[in-house]
């Protein structure tokens, strides 16, 4: 069980004196049955959250730290938000320990996509970024499926040894553990809180096993190239996918533009008339118009039909990435952190507006 000291909301040990570092809890607070630090608690009963920095260093550290342990290492992974899921230097850092790769929320992908289609996309794009998986498992942690395999794997792997839970924010650790621990059999004040921010989780978290091991959640390494980032807790809503995609067909001939609410923007300047079909969060919208008005509409509406962001200057500026798609076979352009845009199979010339410092990347399509 998650001592009491601790925070049972992100495993912060608490503390009574400063309110504005982490793992602060009003003494009164302290009287109550289950103890959450003033952050976890109004995360979870308001939905509100508090700043408190990460710092991606301190995270590299701790898989540093893993080298030097025999260990198995969890390796989760977003399927939605693919390229933001990945750690600079992972493999190098985690040293010889074998890492077992969970795909979380599959949940998200239409029927019509084929796991095991899906599965071999996500072990063959592990290794070219140079992650050798000793398996490679789908689930979602947030509708319950396939959490026993994931389980039975997790088990299996670690040979008696530690489990290291690591990943990016917002691809789901903390509710794959809150799923792994009610499948266990825990209870409800022994569950971590989990939100839709980015970096809710601030600590290392251990979760006893019954042979005196270990399960180590780690708080994550947030990733800034990722547009979920920089969008307000508020509006995250309306980025972040919660509900199976509904993709979205737009015909068009060059010499038009998508706008992704007022996130990113798509031109299409070259090629003949073809399909794209959007793969984002159903409660974004998506406004289709004319590349010659497309200036003037994105002045003249940013900020309110074209939102998020409400604040456009909360967000970098859009820089362009020209895309040239070869026709030779059908491809996605990724987005980090918002989704993707699978094209038809005709030569094209796409210039895509995206904030200064987004990921923006091509891969064959997956669906
Ligand atoms: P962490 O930062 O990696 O610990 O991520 P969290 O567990 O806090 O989850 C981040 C966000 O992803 C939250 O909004 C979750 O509700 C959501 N999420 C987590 N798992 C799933 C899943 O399996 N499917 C879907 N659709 N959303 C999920």
């Amino acid at each position: 069980k998650v001592k009491a000291v601790r925070c049972e909301g992100c495993g912060v040990p608490v503390q009574t004196e400063s309110p504005e570092q982490k793992g602060y809890i009003p003494e009164k607070a302290l009287e109550r049955e289950v103890i959450l630090c003033q952050r976890c608690f109004r995360i979870r009963h308001y939905g509100d959250l508090g700043a408190v920095e990460q710092d991606p260093e301190a995270y590299l550290r701790v898989l540093d730290e893993i080298a030097a342990t025999d260990s198995l290492v969890v390796l989760v992974v977003d399927l939605f938000d693919f390229a933001g899921s990945w750690i600079p230097g992972f493999s190098r850092r985690i040293g010889k320990n074998p890492v077992l790769l969970v795909a979380n929320k599959v949940d998200l992908f239409p029927k019509t996509a084929n796991w095991k289609r899906l599965r071999d996309w996500v072990s063959a794009s592990a290794r070219e970024m140079g992650v050798h998986p000793v398996d490679t498992l789908l689930c979602s942690s947030a509708k319950g499926l396939k959490i026993p395999d994931v389980m039975q794997a997790m088990e299996h792997y670690r040979e008696g040894r530690d489990i290291y839970i690591v990943g990016t924010t917002n691809v789901g650790k903390s509710t794959l553990i809150n799923r792994l621990l009610r499948e266990a059999g825990g209870t409800q004040d022994e569950m971590i809180t989990t939100s839709p921010y980015p970096g809710t989780t601030l600590d290392t978290i251990r979760i006893p096993l019954e042979d005196g091991k270990e399960i180590i959640d780690t708080p994550g390494i947030v990733r800034k190239d990722r547009i979920s980032e920089w969008v307000d807790p508020k509006e995250l809503k309306i980025v972040v996918p919660n509900a199976v995609l509904r993709p979205k067909v737009y015909q068009l001939n060059d010499g038009q533009t998508l706008f992704f609410g007022g996130l990113a923007r798509l031109d299409y300047v070259q090629g003949t008339r073809q399909p794209f079909v959007t793969y984002m969060s159903n409660r974004l919208y998506v406004h289709r118009t004319k590349l010659a008005q497309a200036d003037e509409i994105w002045q003249k509406h940013r900020g309110e039909l074209l939102a998020p962001p409400k604040d456009p200057a909360a967000i970098p500026p859009l820089t362009k990435h020209v895309i040239t798609l070869s026709g030779k076979e059908k491809e996605d352009i990724v987005i980090a952190g918002l989704g993707w845009v699978a094209c038809g199979k005709e030569k094209a010339r796409v210039e895509l507006w995206v904030p200064e410092g987004i990921q923006v990347s091509t891969r064959a399509a997956i669906i």
